[in-house]
C-alpha cells in the first residue's frame, strides 16, 4: 500500500515538473525583430551624428540598448545583402551575387535557391510565427517566394520601389523628382496582390500598422519579424504627416518617419508584455546611394556608399534592443548581417545545420556586455570578387572602383592599406609600412577561396 503511494505521488511529481518543463521552454526562446532598411547610411541618424534629422526613437532606444560601431553588410547593394542576412552565408556560396546584374530586377528568373536555409525557415521549423513585412527582393518566381522561404506572412513588395515604373519617364529624374503615378510595383499579401499599384506614401504607415498587428497577435507564441522598409531607397515618399518635418528635407522626412516607425514597435513590444524577451535589431542593407545627391543618405565620415566597398557601402548603422538580454553600451567590436543567424539559432537553443558552411557567428557574448571579438575579419565582395578584406583592425583593398558611374577598375599591384582603428575614413595608405599584415591577410583570402564551391548564378538567370 505504501508503496503504491509512493508510486502514485512520484508519477504526479514526474508528470507535474515535464508539465512545467515544458510550459517554461515555451516560453523560454526570445522573438527577434529585424528593422532593415534600406539604402540608409551610416551617418544619417542623430545617435550616428547626423546634425540635422532628428531621431528620437532610434537615439533612446540606441541608449538603452547597444550601438555598434564597426557593423557590417555581406554586400554593398540589395539582393546580396539580402541573401547574407537571411541564410548567414555569403552570397558566393549560394549564387546571389554576380558581375552582370547586382540585384534582381522584374525580369529575372533567379532567386535565392530552394535548398538554402533562411532565419525564418529554421525559427519556423522550431515553432515560430514568421512574418515578413515589406521587401523582399530574392526572387519572386514562386519557389523563390518569403511564403517559400519560411515565412508564413508576407505583406509588402517583392523588390525595390523603384521598380515596374512608367518606361516613358527618365529613370534619374523620376526618381529625383518622384509622383506617385511614375512607379506601378505591386503591394502584395501573402502571394495576393493588394494594391495593384501601391500607394508609396503610405507605405511606411502601413507597414508600421501590420507590424504592430503581427506582434499583437503572435505575443503567445514565439515569433520572428523582418520588417524591411522600402525607405529610404528612392523614389522618397513620406506621408503628409511628415511632409517638410525634417530640417533636411524630403530625405530628412522619411528618416524621421522610420524613426516614428521605430518608436512604434517598440512601444507594442513593451505594450504587450514582451520587452524582457524579445531582440530587436534596426540597420540598413547597405549603405547611401550618393548618386541621388540630396536624395541619398550620407555615410559620415566613412568614405564612398552604395555599390562601393570603401567603408560607406557596407558600414552600417545598427542598434540592438532587448532590455531582458541586450547588456546597454557602446560596441566597437565587429559585428555582421551574416551574424544574425547563427545568434538566432544560439538563442533559441537550435543547432546551427552541419551540412554547409556558415560565415557568421555567434554575437550573444558582445550582446551580453563582453567585450570579447567575435569576429575579426570582413570580406568587402562586389559581385563575386573580393575586392577588399579587413582582418582586425587594418583593411587592404586589392581592387576599387566608386559604386556607381564610369571610372576604371583598378587593379592595385600592392594592396592599399589602412589602419580602419586609426583612419576610419581610408585616407592614409600605410601598405609599405606592413607588408607582413598584407601578406596575412592574402593568406586569409586563400584559405577563403578553397572554402567556395561553384553555384548556379542566380542573378544571371533570365
Ligand atoms: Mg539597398
Amino acid at each position: 500500500m505504501k508503496i503504491n503511494v509512493l508510486i502514485l505521488l512520484f508519477a504526479i511529481f514526474i508528470s507535474i515538473s515535464a508539465c512545467t518543463v515544458s510550459e517554461e521552454n515555451k516560453n523560454t526562446p526570445p522573438n527577434y525583430v529585424v528593422i532593415f532598411c534600406d539604402d540608409m547610411g551610416y551617418g544619417d541618424l542623430g545617435v550616428y551624428g547626423h546634425p540635422t534629422i532628428r531621431t528620437p526613437n532610434l537615439d533612446k532606444m540606441a541608449d538603452e540598448g547597444q550601438k555598434w560601431t564597426n557593423f557590417y553588410v555581406s554586400s554593398s547593394v540589395c539582393t546580396p545583402s539580402r541573401a547574407g542576412i537571411m541564410t548567414g552565408r555569403l552570397p558566393i556560396r549560394n549564387g546571389m551575387c554576380s558581375d552582370n546584374h547586382r540585384v534582381i530586377f522584374p525580369e529575372s528568373k533567379g532567386g535565392l535557391p530552394e535548398s538554402e536555409i533562411t532565419f525564418a525557415k529554421i525559427l519556423q521549423q522550431n515553432g515560430y510565427a514568421t512574418g515578413i513585412i515589406g521587401k523582399w527582393h530574392l526572387g519572386h518566381e514562386p519557389q523563390f517566394l518569403p511564403t517559400s522561404h519560411g515565412f508564413d506572412y508576407f505583406y509588402g513588395l517583392k523588390y525595390s520601389n523603384d521598380m515596374d515604373r512608367d518606361p516613358n519617364i527618365d529613370y534619374w529624374e523620376s526618381c529625383r523628382y518622384p509622383e506617385q503615378e511614375y512607379f506601378q510595383i505591386s503591394l502584395y499579401q501573402n502571394n495576393e496582390i493588394i494594391q495593384e499599384q501601391a500607394v508609396q506614401t503610405e507605405l511606411t504607415k502601413n507597414y508600421t500598422r501590420e507590424a504592430v498587428a503581427y506582434i499583437e497577435k503572435n505575443k503567445e507564441k514565439p515569433f520572428a519579424l523582418y520588417l524591411a522598409h522600402a525607405m529610404p531607397h528612392v523614389p522618397l515618399f513620406r506621408s503628409e504627416e511628415f511632409e517638410g518635418a525634417s530640417k533636411r528635407g524630403r530625405y530628412g522626412d522619411v528618416i524621421e518617419e522610420l524613426d516614428w516607425s521605430v518608436g512604434q514597435v517598440l512601444k507594442a513590444i513593451k505594450d504587450n508584455g514582451l520587452a524582457d524577451n524579445t531582440i530587436v535589431v534596426f540597420t540598413s542593407d547597405n549603405g547611401p546611394w550618393l548618386t541621388f545627391d540630396t536624395h541619398g543618405g550620407t555615410a559620415g565620415l566613412l568614405t564612398g556608399g552604395k555599390g562601393s566597398t570603401y567603408e560607406g557601402g557596407m558600414r552600417v548603422p545598427a542598434i540592438f534592443w532587448g532590455p531582458g538580454i541586450v547588456k546597454p553600451g557602446v560596441v566597437m567590436e565587429m559585428g555582421s548581417t551574416l551574424d544574425l543567424f547563427p545568434t538566432f539559432c544560439a538563442q533559441s537553443g537550435i543547432p546551427l545545420p552541419q551540412d554547409r558552411i556558415y560565415d557568421g557567428n555567434d554575437l550573444t557574448p558582445l550582446l551580453r556586455g563582453g567585450n570579447e571579438p567575435v569576429r575579426n575579419e570582413i570580406f568587402y565582395y562586389r559581385g563575386t570578387k573580393i575586392y577588399a578584406v579587413r582582418k582586425g583592425k587594418y583593411k587592404a583593398h586589392f581592387l576599387t572602383k566608386s559604386g556607381y558611374g564610369g571610372d576604371p577598375l583598378v587593379d592595385h599591384e600592392t594592396p592599399l592599406l589602412y589602419d580602419l582603428e586609426v583612419d576610419p575614413s581610408e585616407k592614409f595608405n600605410i601598405a609599405d609600412k606592413y607588408p607582413e599584415v598584407i601578406q596575412e591577410i592574402n593568406a586569409l583570402v586563400e584559405a577563403h577561396k578553397k572554402t567556395l564551391k561553384p553555384v548556379t548564378n542566380q542573378l544571371d538567370l533570365y
